[in-house]
This record gives structure tokens, sequence and C-alpha cells, in this order.
């Protein structure tokens, strides 16, 4: 099977190289894709449930939130059972980071915004997490940026957002301690995109990518698409989380749809479908969906063609590894543009899976 591979097309931006748990994260490594929890930390079950299905989504590093003291005493029990680094979020509590830290968590995330008290504490945390091997990250939002900044830009502005963390920074810093990764979020893509680009150009830190509150589904996948689009094709970006109002395991499968269409990650299953036109002959709305349904989680990467009609169909989609151009209630099912068997249109999709179950792929499908 020929799978058109894309990239990496740009040039990475070199970033020095932490490790989250076994997940490299900058210096080259590939962009990681990482969510957050939804659970209450403290129920181990249902969080370690949640973590396992998120794993099989494709998530390599989840974060999950550590507001109280029975979260912090269940991060020893997450921290061992989960198949993923987990990075404990911290946020108004200093204690919470030491007990992440000891609890055996491959990272914690601090946000500077609202851990003021950290400053005397930066010494001491900087000497646990360097000798337990935990980078940190800082984590700089909008919606929580220091009152000192806020007073002097206005506003959660580009520059402000990277002052603050680079500011955070360099309080670790002055303890030695610069096993760090970054963020800069914020809500617009547009300010977003101008933060990560001044502060990659700052600093040789790791970026984590997020548009903080992008938003329901449908709004939060198109900015986040769009900033992390413009700022991986640069070459920024080390590892990212989209951040929607919805299950976690969607922004799982965004992020690693992100990553495929950049080609910073090997595909697995693309539908190739047409929009439809006055020429289709079949529902192809609903036919899409039903191949992306019966595909999903297929063992091997595949390139599966849904076109409305026989007259372009198997054109358009001649780069598609198998395919199926419907017309006059039946579908032409092709392989690699050859079609291979015609079927009544309800066996399309059973017809479909078969024929991708009985071809050896490595061999081009033949
Ligand atoms: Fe129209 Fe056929 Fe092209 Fe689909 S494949 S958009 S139905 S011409």
């Amino acid at each position: 099977m020929t799978l058109v591979q894309l990239g990496p097309p740009r040039v990475r931006r070199k970033s020095r190289q932490v490790l989250v748990g076994d997940v490299p994260v900058g210096g080259n490594a590939p962009v990681s894709v990482q969510s957050m929890t939804t659970t209450v930390t403290s129920d181990v079950d249902s969080t370690l449930q949640q973590i396992a299905e998120l794993t099989a989504a494709g998530c390599q590093i989840i974060r999950v939130a550590v507001p109280s003291q029975d979260d912090a005493e269940a991060l020893p029990a997450i921290a061992k059972k989960s198949p993923i680094p987990v990075i404990a979020d911290i946020h108004f509590q200093p204690k919470y980071v030491f007990a992440a830290i000891d609890a055996g968590c491959a990272a914690v995330r601090v946000n500077p915004g609202n851990i003021r008290q950290f400053d005397d504490k930066v010494r001491e945390i900087s000497q646990a997490a360097s000798s337990a091997g935990v980078p940190i990250r800082i984590g700089v939002n909008a919606g929580s940026l220091d009152k000192r900044l806020l007073e002097k830009y206005g506003k959660a502005t580009p520059d402000a957002l990277v002052e603050s963390a680079l500011w955070e920074c360099s309080l670790f810093e002055e303890h030695g301690f610069t096993d760090i990764k970054i963020s800069v979020k914020h809500h617009d893509p547009l300010v977003m995109i101008e933060a990560y680009r001044k502060l990659a150009a700052r600093c040789d830190y790791p970026l984590h990518l997020g548009v903080t509150e992008a938003g329901p589904r449908f709004q939060g996948t198109i900015k986040s698409s769009v900033a992390f689009g413009v700022l991986l094709a640069e070459g920024i970006g080390d590892t990212i989380r989209v951040s929607l109002s919805a299950p976690p395991v969607e922004e799982v499968k965004v992020g690693a749809q992100i990553l495929e269409s950049l080609g910073l990650r090997p595909r697995r299953l693309e539908i190739v479908s047409c929009p439809s036109c006055g020429r289709a002959q079949v529902d192809v709305y609903k036919l899409a969906e039903e191949v992306t349904a019966a595909f999903d989680g297929f063992p091997v990467p595949l390139r599966v063609a849904v076109m409305g009609c026989v007259v372009n169909g198997p054109g358009e989609a001649r780069e598609a590894d198998l395919g199926v151009s419907s017309g006059n209630g039946k579908g032409q099912i092709f392989v690699r543009g050859q079609v291979v068997r015609t079927v009544p249109e309800s066996k399309i999709v059973e017809t479909l899976l078969e024929e991708a179950m009985n071809r050896d792929w490595t061999t081009g499908g033949y």
C-alpha cells in the first residue's frame, strides 16, 4: 500500500528536550497528543477508566486536576496504574506540587498567574522536581494572568503572556532548574499564535500548544486546528492539547487528526469522501458516516473513498486504497482505482470491510 506521506515539510524549531515519563517532548521528538481527565481525580477507578479510554484513542500524556487533598492522595494509585504518563495540574496549593512529585507523577503543571505564593517555594520545588527527574510546565492562561502584567499591558496580549511565562521560568532558572516546558494559552487563536511565535523566538524550552476555552466541539475543533496548523507548519510546538467542551476522547481524536493531517503522525484511517452534487446517486453523507464507523479502529492504515457517482468517482479517488462509487442502487467497489466487484447498495459497507480484511495491504492490497 502506498500512502502519501506529506512531511514533515517544515523545519522544526530547535527546542531542548524534557522527558514526561517515557514520552520525550521537544528536541525533535514526535509531537505528542495530550488531554485532561474530567473525572473527580479522587475517584481513582473512574479516572483510570477514562485514562484507559483516552489511551486507546491515541492520547500519550494525561493531566489530572488536583484541587483538593483527596485528589492529592489519589495520585500515587493513578500514577502507578496509568498506562501513560500522568501530569498533576496544580493551581493554588504549592503543597500539592510536592505531593505530586512524591506520588510518582511524570510532570507537574503550575500556573504563574494564581500561584504567586510559589515565589518563596521555588527553590524547594526546583530541588524536589530535580531530584525526582520531574519536569514542570509553566502554564500561562489568559484568564488567570498575573495582576501585575494585566495592569502593565491592559489585557492578556501576546507580550503579556510571554513575559509572564519567561518571568516564571527565570524564578526556576535562578535555582538551576531548566527541566521546563511552557504554554501560553489564549481563547483567541490569533493572539495565541502570536504569543507562541514570540515565545519560540525568545527561548528554547519545548512548547505545549493550546487554545484555551476553545469552545464546543465544532468551534473548538476549528480554532485549535487553525492555530495548531499555523504554528506546527512553522515548526513551533512539541506537544498539543485540544480543549473542547466535549468528552476528552474527542480532544484526543481531533489532536491526532491534526498531527496526521500535517504529516506529523502516521495516518491511520482516512476517509476520502466526495461532497456530493447533482450527479450523486446515493446519500453520500450517510454512506460516509457508515463507512467511517465500520472502519473505526481498523488495524492497518487505509485510505477509503466514498464517492457519490460512478462517472467521476473512481477517477477522483484514484489514490485511495479502496473505495466505492455508487449508481443505480449499486456500488462499484474499487481497489487502487480498479473496479473489483459490484454489489447492491445495502451491501456496500460490509463488502468494503470484507475486501479490506481479505487483502494484504503490506503488498499493496493484492
Ligand atoms: Fe458529484 Fe460524483 Fe464528484 Fe461526488 S464523485 S462530487 S457525486 S461528481
